[in-house]
């Protein structure tokens, strides 16, 4: 049986991926040398086409490193020398808290989402008073642990509020449905093997002027290091020569490079509207207004977790599901349809639904449809 997979990363490949594969073994992708012209066309290509599907301008730099985690490693090795501020929504944005802790900065947090908020109703960034010393603020904007995703416009806010930090954003789980304005952000990364279909092992790193000169300014510092061969200096200037310090994943930056050619022949704008059709047959699915408050004692297989409409994830809905979610995974599962289970503790209670270009149309139809039946079954 052919499968189809909704877990929200690695999730479903892009299903040109297995062309492309075939077609980086014949024509001997895999053995080019990284210092040669065949890589560096492949790099020059590639950097070309997120400018171009992502709309990233021209005094933005375009990098790349092995994983999202490491992107949030370099930006605050290189963004910040002591001080950094965070805003959690979920685990993803603890996690680059805990990084730069494990770096020794100066750490704040400020939580605008958990377990105890998930039912308030006045979540907002205007409530947050980010102190005077913090170089570097990192957002995560859509936290793929609970389906929280930040507005954006409310983050622009915040940085015209605070123009002299610098400002990071974790667009792993929403690019490329996020349609970002680069000009009021510092740094910008996602890894491929979300909303891109992809293997693992890649992330696209995307930084201002602002963001680069003051990690030269941290990298030229007598008693500090802004990293070593990653630095954001070195991959800058490497870059700038469409080479990478090291011995690269070369076929990333292959399938990523095919990926977003096929992407830019839909178009954005479909891709963007295909995702909003999709999040909107799951949203109404789980919020018939019929249930009301007291959906634990119906029928309903389950709720979204976040409960303020304005912040459900577009890209990667989180469903509370009632009496736990290994019955509908494994109904699911044996359908084809490979769901996403709750994060770390939240397992069983909830399911994580990919919502990415991967995920068609058709096959999210299919989808609710399993969970019509499953609902069925609970009658
Ligand atoms: C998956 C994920 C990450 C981690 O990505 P890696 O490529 O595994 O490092 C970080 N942030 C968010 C929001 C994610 O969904």
């Amino acid at each position: 049986m052919k499968k189809i997979f909704y877990t929200v990363g690695p999730s479903q490949i892009y299903p040109t991926v297995a062309r492309h594969i075939k077609n980086a073994i014949s024509t001997d992708v895999l053995s080019l040398s990284h210092r040669g012209e065949g890589f560096s066309e492949i790099y020059k290509s590639t950097v070309k086409g997120v400018r171009k599907l992502l709309n990233v301008p021209e005094s933005h730099e375009i990098v790349f490193v092995g994983s999202a985690l490491e992107a949030m490693e370099r930006v605050t090795q290189a963004m910040s020398h002591n001080n950094t501020y965070h805003i959690i929504t979920g685990n993803f944005g603890k996690i680059w808290s805990g990084i730069a802790k494990d770096l020794k900065k100066n750490t704040q947090e400020f939580t605008l989402f958990e377990k105890d908020t998930a039912k308030m109703s006045d979540i907002s960034l205007k409530n947050i008073k980010i102190p005077e010393e913090s170089e570097l603020v990192c957002i995560t904007q859509n936290d793929t642990s609970v389906g929280f995703s930040i507005p954006l416009e409310q983050i622009y806010t915040l940085r015209k509020k605070y123009p002299k930090s610098l400002f990071a954003l974790d667009v792993v789980s929403s690019a490329p449905y996020v349609d970002i304005e680069y000009k009021n952000l510092d740094a910008v990364f996602f890894s491929v093997q979300k909303g891109f279909g992809l293997p693992p092992g890649l992330c696209v790193l995307i930084l201002s002027p602002k963001a680069v000169k003051y990690a030269r300014k941290l990298q030229n510092l007598p008693n500090y290091s802004t990293g070593s061969y990653h630095s954001i200096p070195k991959l800058v200037d490497n870059g700038a020569k469409f080479q990478t310090t090291e011995t690269p994943n070369i076929l990333g930056f292959y399938l990523l490079d095919c990926v977003i050619k096929d992407m830019l022949k839909i178009g954005i704008k479909r891709i963007r509207q295909d995702t909003e059709e999709k999040a909107q047959m799951i949203y109404s699915f789980f919020s018939r207004p019929e249930r009301g408050e007291n959906y634990r004692d119906t029928q309903y297989l389950g709720v979204p977790y976040v409960k303020q409409s304005e912040y459900l994830s577009v890209t990667d809905p989180v469903i509370e599901i009632k009496g736990g979610s290994e019955g509908i995974r494994k109904f699911a599962a044996e359908k084809g349809l490979i769901l996403g289970a709750g994060y770390g503790e939240r397992k069983n209670e909830h399911i994580r639904i990919a919502n990415f270009p991967a995920q068609s149309v058709s096959d999210t139809k299919k989808l609710i449809k399993v969970f019509e039946d499953y609902e069925k079954t609970l009658k």
